[in-house]
């Protein structure tokens, strides 16, 4: 077991400082985890806090993000689908073959297509037409069906064609946005990765936006319940206030909407906010509530999204910009010294096709064309 030291730094480290948590700078590499994993679905949660440089940072504020996109298929959602799978198989209801519904905005449906591949289950997911295509294919590469729906029909119809499905067909329909099963994993997991990863440690905001509202409301009862201090806060985009409205849904005896919000317009922040308050996240804010609230303009999720990876090196769609700048709005105006935690929910690579990537080409500009053309092998031909 090798533990690195950071350039600059002197002195050996012995077996039992090794057992302690690592040194702030330094580098914990070369020791594996300590165990082997019977299958990939074991290797879910678990996802570092890693801090952002004083290039994003306001000064005399730190901020940690917590990155979801280290779970085995790059997203949050992966946490959901065992939590969803695992409690339909302990109560009975799941035997290999059996069907998986879902509706979903691509990260859940591509969280279940692995479990179910993993576990030997046929797999059906509903996703409304505008979410990336990236999301399609990937769940269509795990093996499972993706059924589209108009654009037209928002999540509302999304939502309604997987219970038809699932009615019609007798299929497992996972109701990620009405389970408490769905809070509970973020409890379970999320939330005490966050107090043990905390320890000792000063934490005064915990920062999320929300889709389901499985992260607010399961992170947000465990830090209630083990970190009373630190201050819940929800961002929404600017165009989608379904919160900050106050408006109540009308809903289904099963929790799901019965329409759309009046508050909902359409918005950049694929996996937030859909065009109606899912349960779950009605059900947290009303236990919850919230200490600061943050209206995210479009542009800027994207710009930060874009900063992220140019002075971090950290990889994220556009939800974890838009939790990124809520971050830093409320770090602008924390006292000195707050220490403040954003989920960033998954990788990039699941938007190459949408406008977070419309200023990258694939080919090269005059500034690389410029380098090419600095010696003399290798060159390629001249297009223009
Ligand atoms: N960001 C992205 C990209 C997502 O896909 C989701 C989930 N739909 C979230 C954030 C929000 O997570 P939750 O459903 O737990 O509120």
């Amino acid at each position: 077991m090798i533990r690195i030291q950071p350039p600059g730094s002197s002195g050996t480290i012995d077996a039992a400082d090794m057992a302690a948590k690592p040194a702030e700078g330094t580098f914990d590499r070369g020791h594996g985890r300590n165990r082997l994993f019977d299958n990939i679905t074991e290797t879910i949660g678990n996802t570092p806090c890693v801090k952002l440089n004083e290039r994003m940072a306001p000064k005399g504020r730190t901020i940690y993000v917590k990155l979801e996109y280290f779970n085995p298929l790059g997203s949050v959602k992966d946490r959901l689908a065992v939590g969803i799978v695992e409690q339909a198989e302990k109560a009975g209801r799941l035997k290999p073959g059996d069907t998986v519904i879902e509706a979903t905005s691509g990260n859940t449906g591509i969280g279940l297509a692995m479990l179910c591949a993993q576990r030997g289950y046929k797999c059906v997911l509903v996703m409304a037409e505008p979410f990336s295509v990236e999301r399609r294919k990937l769940m269509r590469f795990l093996g499972a069906r993706v059924i589209l729906t108009p654009k037209s029909g928002k999540g509302t119809g999304m939502v309604e064609k997987a219970r038809e499905l699932a009615e019609t067909h007798g299929w497992l329909l996972c109701h990620q946005f009405e389970t408490t099963a769905n809070a509970q994993i973020h409890y379970d997991s999320t939330g005490q990765e966050i107090i043990n990863d905390f320890q000792g440690t000063r934490l005064d905001y915990f920062v999320t936006g929300y889709g389901t509202g499985g992260t607010y409301t399961g992170a947000g009862r465990a830090l209630r319940e083990k970190r009373p201090e630190v201050k819940l806060c929800l961002a929404e985009p600017a165009d989608a206030p379904l919160i900050a409205s106050g408006h109540k849904m009308d809903r289904n005896p099963d929790g799901s909407p019965q329409g759309s919000h009046p508050a909902f317009r359409p918005h950049p922040i694929q996996g937030w906010t859909p065009d109606f308050l899912a349960k779950v996240a009605e059900d947290g804010v009303k236990e919850l509530g919230y200490d600061e609230y943050v209206p995210i303009p479009s542009g800027p999720a994207i710009e930060m999204a874009m900063m992220l990876c140019n002075t971090q090196g950290i990889f994220t769609g556009i939800s974890g910009g838009a939790s990124t700048w809520a971050a830093i709005e409320i770090a602008k105006k924390a006292p000195e010294g707050s220490v403040i935690l954003a989920m960033i929910a998954d990788t990039a690579e699941r938007y190459l096709s949408t406008p977070l990537f419309s200023q990258v080409s694939p080919d090269m500009n005059e500034e690389e064309a410029a380098i090419s053309k600095s010696t003399p092998s290798f060159q390629m031909p001249q297009t223009d």
